[in-house]
């Protein structure tokens, strides 16, 4: 599996980074895991616009699922529209969501560019990966993920507090694209999202191969998250996400 980090800057997009969106490639099938704020124009940057298999989104807070409407007008209206329609792996209520952010009447809302399949805790089968979503810590209805395509293994966390889901989610694998967006501090709010240190210990319960720290809120200093991090008692390799890296995990 190929991973490239198309966008992962948390909440908004910053100077650096759009807002999240993980691109997996294998055996040709190309699928992203979000498509927040600013992330479909960073995509062309690694694929052709409509080279897009399927999309999972872990939640509909903005900065994780809006581009999706640019994505509908690319699809409905593109020079040689109409294109397949891409099955969309959502919480159950983005069809409405997303027709009322792009303000369309939820008939046919952005049906004409994409098949919305209500995500439940459980596994799916898409082109060569198996996805399994896992309710996380957040205040909305929020998945992470494990994504599989039987020869390596990634874990995304979306956003989340601590959460033993997650731990769950990310056991053995390769690569984990951990959310860190918070820096240590007093009166952190619970059940929201985690400090680097907190996503090192995940890392560390869960035993995976490598941490990759996302999320990164642009107002933070993000050598403090990182430092964070390398004492959260994980002691693999641990790096922060970077608008564009490539994991090549074959
Ligand atoms: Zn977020
Ligand atoms: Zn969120």
């Amino acid at each position: 599996m190929k991973v490239t980090i198309v966008g992962c800057s948390g909440s908004y997009p910053g100077p650096d980074s759009p807002a999240s969106c993980y691109l997996l490639e294998s055996d040709g099938f190309r699928m992203l895991l979000d498509l927040g704020s600013g992330s479909l124009g960073a995509l062309q940057r690694h694929i052709g616009l409509y080279d897009v298999d399927a999309i999972c989104l872990t939640h509909l807070h903005a900065d994780h699922c809006l581009d999706l409407c640019g994505y509908h007008v690319a699809r409905t209206y593109g020079p040689e529209a109409p294109y397949p329609v891409v099955p969309v792996y959502a919480p159950a209520d983005a069809p409405r969501r997303l027709a009322a952010a792009y303000g369309m009447p939820e008939e046919p809302g952005l049906e004409t560019a994409f098949d919305f399949v209500p995500l439940a805790p459980g596994s799916f089968e898409i082109g060569p990966f198996t996805l399994t979503a896992g309710l996380v810590n957040h205040p909305v209805e929020a998945y992470g993920f494990r994504v599989s395509d039987g020869d390596t293994c990634i874990a995304y966390s979306g956003d989340t507090g601590e959460s033993h889901e997650l731990v769950r989610l990310a056991s053995g694998v390769d690569l984990m694209l951990c959310e860190a967006s918070f820096v240590d501090g007093p009166d952190l709010p619970a059940d929201l999202h985690l400090t680097g240190g907190q996503a090192a210990e995940h890392a560390a319960k869960a035993g995976v191969g490598r941490l990759v720290l996302t999320h990164l809120v642009p107002w933070n200093d993000q050598a403090t998250v990182l430092d964070e991090a390398t004492r959260g008692g994980f002691d693999g390799p641990i790096e922060l996400a970077r608008c564009g890296a490539v994991y090549d995990l074959a």
